[in-house]
């Protein structure tokens, strides 16, 4: 950390935030240069406020060197970090997995259409809602561990994984048992108590953005899951709220190379709820490949007029197989394939 002092600083300034430096556990170097002094604080402290140094009189300001997170941090490891699963697919290497699916699990009839639709075009996971966190609570809230149930069967018929959101703590064990990959909301990206539990099991967790959440925040709430011991975390930018009332979010594709540089964790992108328009997914599925994702997820349904969820931002099968064709021409280009 660095603390450039102002001009006007008085000597007694600069050794009350030395001292507190000190206190606080670092070694300190101090530079006076001919107008101003800075000093740098290194240490192992990595949860410090940098605010309460900048409020202390005669501080200019205050630099962060080190992350805030260690376990996510790409220093932790440099080489990136894969994800294996029992069938072979594999997240964060060569390939890019597309996990695709209706935003809720309806019926069956309507899961395995999608389940064998998205499976016959190359996806190789299959997402479904079976806990929906809804702005309304008038509407549909999922079928709960009836769709868990549908999803398990689906996938296995289809030789799709399976990836569902988990709302609390108490779904956890009983989606044991039917998921692959557990989903984290964009609602839940701070629901710290519920990051503590995913990070006590054993199986993947992707945790989607906070709808106005930093790259740090989302990084931390990552770090809360594998200081548990969960490792298997794959961050997924979802969009996030901007001034723009066109889109339903506004997908900040720059997040994916950002969120490589920053983090060994693979990265997600996701096109649906980053437009909330049938027809801006394709584009931006295919913007996000090229940005780098290690994963798309993309709401598909059977009949997206009659959804009930997320039906204007879901796409016809046949639509997605046409993306999955062009994603196969766009993947070679930044080196991947499409798994
Ligand atoms: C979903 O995947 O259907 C969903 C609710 O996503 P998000 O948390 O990104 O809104
Ligand atoms: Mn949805």
């Amino acid at each position: 950390m660095i603390v450039a002092m102002q001009e006007s600083a008085t000597e007694e300034q600069i050794q009350r935030i030395i001292e507190h430096l000190i206190r606080m556990g670092f070694s300190v170097h101090r530079s006076t240069g001919a107008r101003q002094t800075v000093v740098a604080a290194v240490g192992a402290r990595i949860d410090f406020d940098i605010r309460n140094l900048e409020v202390l009189p005669g501080v200019q300001e205050v630099h962060r060197i080190s992350a805030p997170y260690k376990l996510a941090g790409r220093s932790f490891r440099p080489q990136g970090t894969q994800i294996r699963f029992g069938n072979g697919v594999n997240i964060g290497g060569q390939e890019v997995l597309v996990m695709a699916g209706p935003c809720s699990v309806e019926s069956r009839e309507q899961l395995f259409n999608a389940a064998e639709q998205v499976a016959k075009a190359g996806a190789r996971a299959l997402r479904g809602g079976a806990f929906k966190p809804r702005t309304s609570p008038y509407s549909f809230q999922g079928l709960g561990v009836e769709a868990l149930k549908l999803l398990r069967e689906a996938g296995d018929r289809f030789g799709l994984l399976v990836i569902s959101e988990v709302m609390e703590i108490a779904q956890i064990a009983s989606m044991l048992p039917y998921v692959d990959i557990f989903q984290v909301g964009a609602r839940n990206m701070q629901n710290f108590n519920l990051l503590r539990e995913l990070g006590k099991i054993k199986k993947p967790v992707m945790l989607k953005r906070g709808i106005a959440a930093t790259y740090e925040e989302l990084l931390l709430s990552a770090e809360y899951i594998m200081s548990g011991g969960n490792y298997e975390v794959i961050l997924c930018e979802r969009g996030i709220r901007t001034f723009e009332t066109y889109t339903r979010n506004t997908l900040d594709v720059a997040a994916i190379p950002i969120l490589h540089k920053l983090s060994h964790l693979p990265v997600a992108a996701d096109p649906s709820h980053g437009t909330g328009l049938r027809d801006k997914v394709p584009p931006m599925a295919r913007a996000s490949v090229a940005a780098g994702a290690d994963a798309l997820i993309i709401e598909v349904h059977p009949d997206p007029d009659k959804a009930l969820s997320d039906g204007a931002q879901s796409l016809y099968p046949q639509q997605f197989s046409a993306l999955m064709d062009q994603l196969r021409i766009i993947a070679p280009a930044v080196g991947r394939t499409i798994a």
